[in-house]
This record gives C-alpha cells, structure tokens and sequence, in this order.
C-alpha cells in the first residue's frame, strides 16, 4: 500500500461525502476554538484506512507506520474504531518531523495509544488540539528510556525545539485532568493538507450521490522507475 517513499497510496476523501455519522463525527470545515478563544478549522481532506491490516503495512516514512499514528482506545468514539476509519491527510507531514526527530534523538520514537490522531468525538478533545490535525503526537519512549520524568521530558523537548521553529512542544503537567503526564507532546499547529489531486472548486456541503475522492499519485521515484522500464530499448 505504500511505495516507501512517504506517501501512502490510499484513498483520499472530502469528508464532506462521507455519510451523516462520519461527517457529524469528523465535522470537516468547522470552527473550534483553542484555550486561548483562537478558532481554527477543522480538516475536511482524509485519507481513508481499509483494514487494520492496511494500517499495519502502510508506512509514511521509513521508521513511521500509519498505524502508529491511529492506535486509540475505547476513549475514541466507536464508529471510528472500526474499518474503514479516517485520519487527515496532514498526519504524513508529522511523520516526515516525527523522523528527523528519530534522528536527532538517535533512536526510535513510540507515540502513545491515543497519542496520535483523535477525533472531534474523542474523549481526550476539549477544544483545539492539534491531534484533532493529526499533527500531534505524544511520544512516551525513546528507544528503551520511558519519560516520565520533568528532565527526560525536557531533554527531548529541546531536541524538538532544536530541530525545528515548526515543531512545538508542551511542558510536563500540561495535561489537565490526567493522572500521569508521561510524555512529550510534539505538534506542528493546525497544519490541513489539501492532496494535489483534490479539485475545490465547490461550496463546503454535501454532494448528493457525488461522492469526490482521489488516489494519490505515485511518487516522483516510482514514476521516474516507471518512465524508464518504459523508455527501455527493447
Ligand atoms: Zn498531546
């Protein structure tokens, strides 16, 4: 399902044409307000995950899976736990930081159950968090190293902030009503990512038996492979 090369070749949607309960779940176009009454809104361009299976195999970077980014438990609504289910399209630009962040922290980077994407409907979405973009995740280890601890927390932290002005993170404690805060919060803002292959010529409304969705197009390696079989002299 992937050519590796980050992009996965899945389904894109207008979440828009989905039917009354997705689109009630996702609300795609609305305003929420972050913490600070700043309203932004919310994606409308998904990919769509098939299978648990396709979720498994599908990476969006080298050390990143799809999956990895869709892990939720019963907090998530119920719809949405089950195939086929949805995550915007902006999740591949987080797993494009999230990699160099692997670099730079030099060794591999777990992102929590309920650490990636969440939806509008989840239960851990009071107002605007960038996880509602899928460009957030809260990574709870590092290699072997659990951080739990305020110095772990802002070791990693740093390396975030060092990579790049894009990422931003969050300091420990600032998770409200949770028990534990044991975890590095990295987001990107409320990035939306509009697939090149997606048309928007069109008001914000359902489509009437019009459903508008795209497959990605290969990517630039496996269509130059592709130029040259052909161009191959025979
Ligand atoms: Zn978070």
């Amino acid at each position: 399902m992937s050519d590796g090369n980050g992009a996965p070749n899945l389904k894109v949607v207008d979440a828009f044409d989905l039917d009354d309960e997705l689109r009630t779940l996702l609300r795609p176009g609305e305003m929420v307000k972050d913490e600070k009454g700043r309203r932004h809104r919310l994606p409308r361009y998904f990919y769509e995950v098939p299978s648990h299976d396709v979720a498994m195999q599908t990476r969006l970077t080298h050390h990143f899976g799809l999956n990895e980014f869709i892990l939720v438990d019963l907090k998530e609504n119920q719809r949405l736990q089950q195939f086929p289910t949805y995550v915007p399209c902006a999740v591949r630009t987080l797993a494009f930081y999230l990699e160099q962040f692997r670099a730079a922290a030099g060794a591999s980077v777990h992102i929590a159950v309920n650490g990636g994407y969440r939806s509008p409907a989840h239960k851990m979405s009071h107002g605007a968090t960038p996880h509602m973009w899928g460009t957030a995740a809260d990574v709870y280890r590092i290699g072997s190293t659990i951080l739990k601890t305020k110095e772990l927390i802002e070791k990693y932290n740093e390396v975030a902030e060092d990579l790049s002005d894009d990422l931003h993170v969050l300091p420990m404690g600032h998770v409200t009503g949770s028990a534990a805060d044991d975890h590095v919060h990295v987001d990107l803002g409320y990035i939306t990512l509009i697939p090149r292959e997606i048309s928007e010529d069109r008001m914000e409304q359902p489509q009437e038996n019009r459903p508008r969705f795209a497959y990605e197009e290969r990517r630039r390696k496996e269509r130059r492979h592709s130029v040259e079989e052909a161009s191959e002299p025979q």
